[in-house]
């Protein structure tokens, strides 16, 4: 066997690989959900970067996907997951495809994601990932995400994976009755984690996580202009 191949990750270190990134970074912070748990060990994120990337694509932190984004932080996918209070019966609009990774743990724990990339090489390839795993329930547009999907709201939940400069009311009347949206809010570097809910006279009801560094949210209704860091 030459020096590359005894290197080579195998699916059985991949697995212990999730294992080791659920009870050391997901669990020890709070996440608590068995199901959110359970597809965090389940789904193969490796898949979804660079082979480069392989190594580390368990490591406690985001990682580059091309097009200047990235894959977010794994506790940070759980905790927004949690945050959305899932039963799977849930229509949801994410905002932000990137690699797709958070697409499909949303998948496997609701009963339909609808997906809005604005760059289509990263929405091609998640759907090719999401093809692979045999992920049948999400559906995909390209485009302006800040617009949202009207065709198909109202959402049960909408999950905003880039920074909006403030709560999005567009995004928000696309959310059905007593629904709830996660979006990173503030300045350019710096954000709240923020849950918006609606409640039942169609009022925003705003509550703060956590702080976070998402890249912006690039749209009509986000920030203007083309920098993507
Ligand atoms: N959740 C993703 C994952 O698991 O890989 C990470 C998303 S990444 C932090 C943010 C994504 O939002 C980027 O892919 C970026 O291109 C996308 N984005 C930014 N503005 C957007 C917009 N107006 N519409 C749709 N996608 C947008």
């Amino acid at each position: 066997m030459d020096g590359e191949d005894k290197n080579k990750l195998t699916r059985d270190d991949f697995a212990l690989n999730r294992r080791f990134m659920v009870e050391t970074q997901i669990k020890p912070r709070g996440i608590s959900d068995k199901r959110i748990l359970e597809v965090m060990e389940e789904i193969p994120r490796h898949l979804f970067v660079d082979k480069k990337y392989w190594p580390s694509a368990y490591a406690d932190h985001p990682l580059p996907i091309g097009e200047e984004q990235t894959i977010s932080q794994p506790y940070i996918v759980a905790l927004m997951t949690e945050k959305l209070d899932l039963s799977g019966r849930e229509k949801v609009l994410e905002i932000g495809t990137g690699s797709g990774y958070q697409t499909a743990i949303l998948s496997k724990l609701a009963k339909e994601v609808y997906t809005v990339e604005r760059f289509g090489g990263l929405a091609l390839n998640a759907k090719t990932v999401h093809a692979k795993l045999g992920l049948e329930n999400i559906f995909y547009k390209t485009g302006d995400g800040s617009l949202g999907w009207a065709e198909f709201a109202p959402f049960d939940r909408i999950i905003i994976t880039a920074a909006s400069p403030d709560a999005p009311v567009g995004l928000f009347n696309q959310l059905g009755e007593n629904g709830c949206m996660l979006v990173p809010v503030g300045a350019r570097f710096s954000q709240v984690l923020t849950r918006i809910t609606k409640d039942s006279k169609g009022q925003m009801i705003q509550e703060g996580i956590c702080g976070c560094v998402f890249v912006p949210l690039i749209g009509d209704n986000g920030w203007k202009g083309d920098f993507n860091a």
